[in-house]
């Protein structure tokens, strides 16, 4: 949550910080602002709204400054108010900061910068910090300005309990930036001649792919000509500089109306890149590079548990399914923000699996700390290359789904899906899957891409299903077993994108309570492909009907559906099993986005949401 850049060079900062916001939006987007340095000190402008509306209002020619910081917004500590935004000024005008992440001690450090005569303008928790570092410069009357501002920088952050990623300006060292993380990502750009620091490397692409992803607790001091890494505690760290692996036109929309449809039909070649490289030559079974476990190690792990949070805690129960199903090994799933505090008892030998798209989401970060703490094997299942919780995880598996910008996860999701899938076949065939029983499953792995495809021809034909269902209020998705993870995804999308309110629920627990909901203002989904609990699904369907409800179907062409049973029936190709989570997703996500549509909602910046959950 919340978008950071700051650029220091030759060419003028403003163009190339309102760029990078833009790029950035997804990760907040309630309130904007920049910084330029100039002449005695800095030009601010920020806004309450949109980066768009903050373009408006700056004039880039009139800031031929080349050094600045902004961000974007995802409120935490104040109202959305333009003297809420960021960047934030010390009292004395000496320091400018922008700050992703949440300062839990600032009443009790604005009690102290009160008392030396410090005043605010704001709401926020950031405000506090940008005194306490003025403060503290002020403190220090040794030195070059340069040293100065970097030590105040590293003595303020020592005070300071939470999280942060920040990026400051001090009006005496013009054309340097010092930024800092804990827990929120911060990634530094190395261009000819110019630097960058930004949260997420969407930002940076356009002007440098060459990238060194901070760790927490590292300060980065930029000029335009170099930079220097060190701990908060002044040791100094050597750099590793990456490549960044896509290139700008990977975030941009494209022809599409939006990047949550231009990712929903990406998901062909998510789901290829998710496969490539990685069966076994015999095709018996998957075969994955990085887990960095031996097959006697793997073998012997007699317990699993997933955590995530959001649609890839949905992606963990899916995997629960897989894994007891084919590898017969006892699946846990846990929300990793309860599971940081839950101090779970945990079988000896679990081995946890976390899921996250953006490898920052801070509540599944703490998760993996807190299980590695306790001397656990992690693994991580992520999309962005380089990300702390990639890092931090003793192995795992790269997505490659390619940077997902929309809010609501689509193809990062059905990636995790199939990744399960294909995690499930490879520890059954350590276990009781014989080989031809993998080569046939494999066989059906290898077949997602075209079945997901075929899915997305469905398109037209879900767009008038969504003409059909944009106006009513509440909503019932419907699945049993490995249907019932999709039903709770489908209700998630329709409420974040749709503001519509949806539940999902194992089918047969309607009878337990949702079903007082049931009647014609509340249409039922449900998921009823030709699985062995078919029938119970369809009597299910048929219980709703007797209330009036309208009922929307969606089964596969193998399914035995009796003519006439629901008012819409999609009908997706018949699925191997494995891959039947991922194909069903499809119609689920294509019905929330169209519905979103016919109601006018901003679909890739959902209110009140972010992307990539960085406080918690
Ligand atoms: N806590 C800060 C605020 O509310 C930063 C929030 C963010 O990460 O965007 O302004």
């Amino acid at each position: 949550m919340c978008g950071i850049i700051g650029y220091t060079g030759e060419r003028p900062a403003a163009p190339i910080l309102l760029d990078g916001l833009r790029r950035l939006e997804y990760r907040g987007y309630d309130s904007a602002g920049l910084a330029v340095s100039s002449g005695a000190g800095f030009t601010c402008v920020r806004e309450a709204g949109r980066v768009s509306a903050l373009a408006d209002k700056v004039a880039p020619s009139s800031l031929p400054a080349t050094c600045g910081i902004s961000h974007t917004r995802w409120a935490t500590h104040g109202a959305v108010t333009e003297a809420n935004a960021h960047p934030h000024l010390s009292s004395d005008g000496c320091i400018a900061l922008v700050h992703n992440g949440v300062i839990e001690n600032h009443l009790a450090l604005r009690e102290v910068l009160l008392a030396e005569k410090f005043s605010f303008v704001s709401e926020t928790d950031t405000e506090v910090l940008a005194n306490l570092i003025a403060l503290l410069y002020r403190g220090l009357d040794e030195g070059n300005p340069v040293d100065r501002f970097t030590e105040a920088v590293r003595l303020a952050l020592g005070r300071v309990q939470g999280t942060y990623g920040i990026a400051a300006l001090c009006r005496e060292a013009p054309g340097h930036i010092i930024g800092a993380r804990l827990g929120s990502p911060l990634i530094l750009g190395v261009g000819a001649g110019e630097h960058l620091l930004a949260s997420d490397a969407a930002a940076l692409v356009s002007s440098t792919r060459n990238v060194v992803y901070l760790k927490d607790r590292e300060v980065v001091h930029l000029t335009p000509d170099r930079f220097s890494l060190s701990t908060i505690s002044r040791q100094s760290v050597s750099a590793v500089v990456s490549k960044i692996a896509w290139s700008v036109e990977d975030t941009e929309k494209g022809d599409f109306s939006h990047f949550m449809e231009k990712e929903i039909f990406e998901q062909p070649a998510a789901l290829e890149n998710a496969m490539r490289g990685r069966f076994a030559d015999d095709e018996s079974s998957p075969k994955f590079g990085g887990l960095n476990l031996t097959p006697p190690e793997l073998r012997r792990i007699d317990r699993l548990l997933f955590c995530g949070c959001g649609s890839a805690w949905h992606a963990c129960l899916s995997a629960r399914y897989l894994i007891e199903r084919y590898a017969r090994i006892p699946v846990d799933v846990e929300y990793a923000s309860e599971f940081r505090y839950r101090n779970a008892p945990l079988a000896k030998d679990t081995l946890v699996f976390v899921l996250s798209q953006s490898g920052e989401t801070i509540d599944t970060l703490a998760a993996l700390r807190e299980a590695l703490a306790k001397g656990y094997r992690v693994l991580a299942i992520v999309n962005s290359v380089g990300s702390t919780i990639a890092r931090e995880a003793e192995g795992g598996i790269y997505q490659h789904a390619g940077p997902e910008i929309g809010v609501a996860s689509t193809k990062a999701f059905t990636s995790h899906l199939m990744l399960a899938a294909m995690l499930a076949v490879y520890l059954g065939r350590m276990r009781d899957l014989s080989f031809t029983e993998g080569c046939r499953l494999v066989a059906g792995l290898r077949r997602a891409p075209g079945l997901a495809r075929q899915a997305l021809d469905l398109a037209p034909a879900i767009r008038s299903v969504a003409d059909r269902f944009t106006h009513f209020d509440d909503m019932l998705f419907l699945g049993r077993q490995q249907m019932f993870p999709l039903a709770l995804e489908g209700a998630l999308k329709l409420k974040e994108i749709a503001y519509i309110h949806a539940e999902g629920y194992p089918a047969a627990e309607l009878k337990h309570g949702p079903i007082a909901l049931v009647g014609p203002q509340c249409p039922c989904l449900f998921l009823a492909p030709n699985d062995e609990v078919l029938p119970k699904v369809l009597s299910n369907v048929q219980e709703v009907k007797a209330r009036g409800a309208p009922v929307i179907l969606i089964s596969t062409a193998d399914a035995p559906i009796p003519d006439g049973l629901a008012d819409e029936h999609i009908i997706l190709p018949a699925c191997p099993e494995p891959v039947l989570p991922v194909i069903a997703a499809i119609p689920l996500q294509l019905l929330s986005y169209y519905i979103a549509v016919n109601r006018g909602c901003d679909v890739d910046k959902p209110r009140n949401l972010a992307k990539s959950v960085t406080v918690e």
